[in-house]
């Protein structure tokens, strides 16, 4: 399959099959906002489910938070955020790095003024267009520049709109509710270092250019954990988080041929060690999640704009430090993709077409469909309800009794459904069903009494 076909394919699905919509669809859309439907949601749910059990419940060192998403304005100007961006930025339409403009001018030896408006400066890029390379890919595909700021400003608490107070932002990352509430977990939880935070919760950033559709998303979801630690540790554990999140894509059911690492050549001046886990999405490999060993900068800004002392004191030596952080930072949005691309499967039957999202069976939006075999005969609905009463208690299953059987089975293949159980006239008989097999088709005869079991065996 062509790799856009492939993108098309997906994107087609997703909406057609109620996993993903463009938000406010009848009012035209919303440019890079996109909503997730029923079993979008619930695929994004067990998403965040595996990573949080991975991340939290199964280690002893790692703790959870829920921190809001206004903050203090104060910690966007620690984090370097208010600054940055600043200056008229571009994006290379072809990779998506983003570089100030007069750098770009600088390579090829022309002077931008500092001074000089967005417009000015626009049209000095493009008298010299034919000489600019993006230096991270080298194509020469540049969306117009702007004055850009990356994080969203709100109103809220401004109500007389003075300019002069500072704005509250969205948070434009998750980490950054992480660190300011470094302190508060050490203070109020059982918790020595090493040790890490972790939480899961919307972001958003004014991205120059979001495209590729859930990939990079003006509001999206992030899954992050930052790891505190004594300095001497740092590499050593930052080994460990990179073993640690590579294993947890293979048993997330992404293949290891999918996957590869890319290491950042240039790093932030307090960066230690930057890498990201690239997934191969329909366009190409592109970063999934990013690793990183950044020091005590986080911690250290903190301390500075806040004035508070962040220091841990080592309970054995006595000794005091700043805290040095590693931290792995993945989106839903673009793990669901990631998802979706590696369980979209067309297959060919005896002359006929399928279409199977493959999900591991934890991440199935749908566990079970029960299904009447006709919808006009009230005892076998009748039957179908209780077996699906049944069920749900345990399971997320889903009653269907629209079109004929072929099609019901068709539309649990394109959504993943793992097992589709059928009611039919030996049911009444026997206290048999027939249980479908998503992946090889097979059909079995099971005694009611025995489902769930078979089920909790199975699923
Ligand atoms: P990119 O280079 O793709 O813009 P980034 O390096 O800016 O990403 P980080 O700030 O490190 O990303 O964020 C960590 C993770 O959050 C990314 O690996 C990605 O999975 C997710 N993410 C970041 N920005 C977006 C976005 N606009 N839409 C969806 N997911 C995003």
């Amino acid at each position: 399959m062509k790799k856009d076909d492939l993108m098309e394919k997906i994107v087609s699905l997703a909406k057609r099959r109620g996993f993903v919509y463009p938000s406010s669809e009848i009012y035209g859309g919303f440019a890079s906002i996109y909503d997730y439907g029923p079993y979008g949601a619930e695929l994004s749910k067990n998403i965040k489910d595996f990573w949080w059990k991975e991340m939290v419940q199964l280690r002893e060192d790692i703790v959870g938070l829920d921190s809001a998403i206004f903050m203090n304005p104060r910690v966007w100007e620690a984090s370097g955020h208010v600054a940055g961006f600043s200056d008229p930025l571009t994006e290379c339409k072809n990779c998506h790095a983003r570089f100030r403009m007069d750098h770009l001018l600088e390579i090829i030896k022309v002077q931008a003024d500092e001074k000089m408006s967005e417009e000015e400066i626009n049209k000095l890029f493009k008298e010299n267009i034919e000489k600019i390379a993006c230096p991270a890919c080298g194509k020469n595909n540049f969306t117009e520049g702007r004055k850009f700021n990356l994080l969203i400003k709100s109103n809220l608490g401004n109500i007389t709109d003075n300019p002069s107070e500072p704005p509250a932002y969205l948070r434009g990352e998750t980490c950054q509710g992480i660190y300011v509430n470094f302190k508060n977990v050490l203070d109020s939880v059982r918790v020595k270092i090493p040790f890490g935070i972790a939480q899961i919760g919307k972001a958003f950033r004014n991205e120059i250019t979001a495209r590729q559709f859930i990939f990079r998303t003006r509001e999206f979801e992030q899954m992050e954990m930052q790891y505190f630690l004594a300095p001497k540790d740092e590499m050593k554990e930052y080994e460990k988080l990179k073993e640690a999140r590579w294993k947890y894509y293979l048993k997330l059911g992404l293949s290891e041929k999918n996957l590869k690492w890319h290491k950042h050549e240039k790093l932030v001046f307090y960066a230690k060690a930057a890498y990201d886990i690239e997934y191969k999405f329909p366009f190409g490999f592109s970063e999934l999640e990013g690793i990183h060993a950044r020091g005590d900068y986080d911690l250290s800004q903190h301390a500075k704009f806040s004035g508070k002392d962040l220091t841990y004191t080592d309970p054995k030596t006595g000794k005091k430090f700043i805290p040095h952080i590693i931290e792995s930072s993945v989106g839903v949005g673009r793990t669901f993709l990631a998802v979706l691309t590696e369980s979209y499967i067309e297959e060919k039957n005896d002359g006929r077409e399928r279409v199977i999202m493959k999900f591991p069976k934890n991440l199935a939006p749908i566990k079970i469909a029960v299904f009447p075999l006709l919808r006009n005969k009230p005892e076998l609905v009748k039957k179908a309800h209780e077996i699906f009463d049944n069920l749900k208690e345990d399971f997320m299953c889903e009653f269907d009794d629209n079109d004929n059987i072929g099609k019901r089975y068709r539309r649990q293949d394109e959504i993943g459904t793992p097992y589709c159980i059928t009611v039919d006239f030996n049911t009444l008989e026997d206290g048999t069903v027939t249980v479908r097999d998503r992946d090889t088709m097979d059909q079995k005869r099971l005694d009611i009494a025995k489902l769930k079991r078979f089920f909790v065996y199975n699923l």
